[in-house]
């Protein structure tokens, strides 16, 4: 065999240590131009983290039927909301997607079929959390969606095929909160509601006792956790971060605070 063959095969299966993983509570979407204590924490993170060699972003904000993932050269940025001022709308997230990741995932995940999607981009889930993290936008970042036919023991199970991207140099990120009520925010503070404490201290409780199954089983965890959750997608990337865990990994949590009463944004690094 000649050499430059060889070293071809050696390049096609080298492998790092796994990246850490991380689940961010991505709050509100000015996030993405304000600086505040959570972008602080969200950028030294970051900054505690090996350089990626690429981003994999589930995000709240994109749910389909089907599993898809962005497989487009320059997914662009997705300004999914309304009544922010336009300098939001103004900002820009170009970071380079990744065709030849996006085969790998689908290559990769044998138990479910994953679609390769050419018409998304970076919905505000992923750029806002992923231009606070990385400004120079010059790590390729994809997006894997939400099934949201799904149960979260069937999401839970899907992203512990995704474990072998991390051995790739692939930095995982869960974009949600895990407390997230829209309906009954409170417009007046950032004093917390009782049950939206509750549901927190709850959940960290579960996280840091490693009693995934339960949270897997959040219906079942008592009204101020149903209070949090009243649709699935912000609390499911938490459930993909999870998955992730090594037996020797470690869980630090970061930025535990809840803003307008109702939403947590508590993060959490795996590594
Ligand atoms: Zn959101």
């Amino acid at each position: 065999m000649k050499l430059n063959e060889l070293n071809k095969i050696v390049e096609h299966y080298s492998t790092t240590d796994p990246m850490p993983v991380l689940f961010i509570g991505h709050g509100n979407p000015m996030n993405a131009i304000e600086e505040n204590e959570f972008t602080k924490g969200w950028a030294e993170t970051a900054k505690s983290l090996p350089r990626p060699n690429a981003i994999l972003c589930v995000s709240a904000h994109w749910e389909t039927d089907g599993t898809f993932v962005t497989a487009m050269d320059k997914p662009p940025t997705i300004h999914d909301f309304g009544g922010f001022p336009q300098s939001l709308f103004d900002v820009q997230y170009p970071a380079p997607g990744s065709p030849s990741l996006a085969k790998d995932v689908k290559d990769g995940i044998t138990d479910v079929p994953i679609g390769l999607n050419t018409d998304w981009g970076l919905d505000h889930g992923a750029w806002v959390v992923a231009s606070r993290l990385y400004p120079k936008a010059d790590i390729p970042i994809i997006q894997l969606s939400l099934n949201y036919g799904k149960s979260a023991q069937w999401h839970y199970d899907l992203a512990k095929e995704l474990a072998f991207l991390r051995r790739k140099g692939v930095l995982i990120i869960g974009s949600g909160n895990m407390v997230h009520n829209l309906g009954v925010l409170n417009w007046k503070d950032d004093k917390p509601f009782d049950w939206a404490v509750d549901a927190n201290e709850t959940m960290k409780k579960l996280i840091t006792t490693h009693d995934y199954q339960s949270l897997i089983n959040y219906k079942t965890l008592g009204s101020a956790v149903q209070m949090a959750i009243p649709t699935p997608e912000h609390y499911l990337p938490l459930i993909y971060t999870l998955a992730l865990q090594g037996d020797k990994e470690n869980i630090t949590l970061f930025n535990d605070k809840t803003v307008m009463g109702s939403i947590a944004m508590t993060c959490l690094k795996i590594s």
